[in-house]
């Protein structure tokens, strides 16, 4: 995964609806799906960006280990089947 550094950038993943945000808050590390509602429109935290679940997967494995991080409840996360 590689970091969202711009606003503008945020919106352009939200927008293109493809791929998988990593929204790192203190208390937790949750990815979602780029199109869920629940991720916001500003970098409140840092987030990072993969276009591919089998990328990010490893990426946050290696980096968090596998119980380091969640999917979210609402989209599914890596498993989200949003469109
Ligand atoms: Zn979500």
């Amino acid at each position: 995964m590689r970091e969202i550094t711009t606003t503008d950038e945020l919106l352009l993943i939200k927008v293109g609806k493809t791929g998988f945000v990593l929204n790192e808050r203190p208390d937790v590390r949750r990815v979602h799906h780029a199109s869920c509602n629940s991720v916001s429109t500003w970098i409140d935290h840092p987030k990072y960006f993969s276009e591919s679940s089998n990328a990010a997967k490893d990426w946050l494995d290696r980096r968090f280990g596998s119980d380091g991080w969640v999917n979210c409840s609402y989209c599914g996360g890596l498993n989200s089947t949003l469109p």
